[in-house]
């Protein structure tokens, strides 16, 4: 059995984060992740809006975010959690796929994943032209056209990044305005290779078989295409909290403006909480200000 002050579930920005102040305050800190460290940041290509950093990429944030919190003495392990358990004020059990840990309090900082469309193709046709990261599966379409499906902060960059490697982009959306930030879409609209169907559903994906050839709606027209970007939201990975903290209606952690949970003790970081706004900057925030609390409640510990 490994034991820690702060178990940090969950390493994108809001784990590291809360990982570095926790580990620079003073604690032992273990920072579980079944993935690599770095989250969603993994999958984006240029950042610029957070502060201080005009134009980065996801990649280095993340590896200079990992950096950051080891140099500080945060432990940062690979490896997946099974359950976890409140024992007693300041006693939490977790078990993942290769020991347990107790720890005086915790932090859950698991994010979200992308939502699937329910098109019909869709499932069948991952890995042949359907792809939920741009990143990833961009450059396979260098010169083609595509079709992106989405109005939000996700579709708009990642068609914006599309655009500079494919020949066309097709950003279909089911309403007439879209949710993205208006410097997102004023920044779409620049961009002459992308051309939008507005009010518009993809109902079915098709393919010859081998790779995806078209992209139906649901007034009947198929826009010939050889991929399908699908980015129509996240949804939590909360499903193992489920029974140990209060969720939302949408799966989302619930807390208040100190991150702390309905269980004292636990706290919540990133897009795995209920919030507004989910940016790289309010998920490193909430790690910050998760991380504060949870030294806050070590120390009130008798
Ligand atoms: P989002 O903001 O929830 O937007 C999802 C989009 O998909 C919406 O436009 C929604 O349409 C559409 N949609 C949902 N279900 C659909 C369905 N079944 N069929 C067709 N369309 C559907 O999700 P997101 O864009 O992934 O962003 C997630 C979070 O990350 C947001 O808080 C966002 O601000 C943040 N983010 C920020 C940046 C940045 O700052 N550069 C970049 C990426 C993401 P409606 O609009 O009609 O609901």
């Amino acid at each position: 059995m490994l034991k820690t002050d702060i178990l940090v579930i969950g390493a994108g920005p809001a784990g590291l984060s809360a990982a570095a102040y926790s580990a620079r305050a003073g604690y032992s800190v273990i920072a579980i992740d079944q993935l690599s460290p770095g989250g969603q940041l993994l999958l984006i290509d240029e950042i610029e809006n957070y502060p201080g950093l005009p134009l980065t990429n996801g990649y280095k944030l993340a590896e200079e975010l990992e950096k950051q919190a080891t140099a500080f003495g945060a432990q940062v392990e690979f490896t997946a959690l099974e359950s976890i358990k409140k024992e007693g004020e300041g006693k939490f059990i977790a078990k993942t796929d290769s020991d347990e840990i107790e720890a005086k309090a915790v932090i859950i900082a698991t994010g979200a994943d992308h939502r699937h469309l329910g098109a019909k193709g869709e499932e069948e046709n991952q890995g042949k032209g359907v792809s939920y990261c741009a990143t990833c599966d961009g450059p396979f379409f260098k010169g083609k056209n595509v079709v992106v499906v989405g109005g939000g902060d996700t579709a708009l960059t990642d068609a914006i990044y599309l655009s500079k490697i494919t020949k066309s982009v097709t950003l279909v959306h089911r309403r007439t305005e879209f949710r993205a930030q208006k410097a997102l879409q004023e920044k779409l609209y620049r961009c002459e290779n992308i051309r939008t169907e507005l009010g518009h559903n993809v109902i079915e994906i098709i393919s010859d078989g081998k790779k995806v050839i078209g992209a139906k709606l649901e007034d009947g027209r198929v826009l010939d295409t050889d991929a399908v970007f699908i980015f129509v939201g996240i949804i939590p990975n909360s499903n193992l909290f489920k029974d140990f903290v209060e969720l939302d209606k949408n799966g989302f952690i619930i807390a208040n403006g100190k991150m702390e949970t309905s269980v004292s003790g636990v706290f919540v970081a990133g897009d795995v909480r209920d919030t507004p706004f989910r940016q790289v900057t309010t998920a490193t925030a909430d790690g910050a200000i998760a991380a504060h609390s949870a030294d806050e409640y070590i120390s009130n510990l008798k």
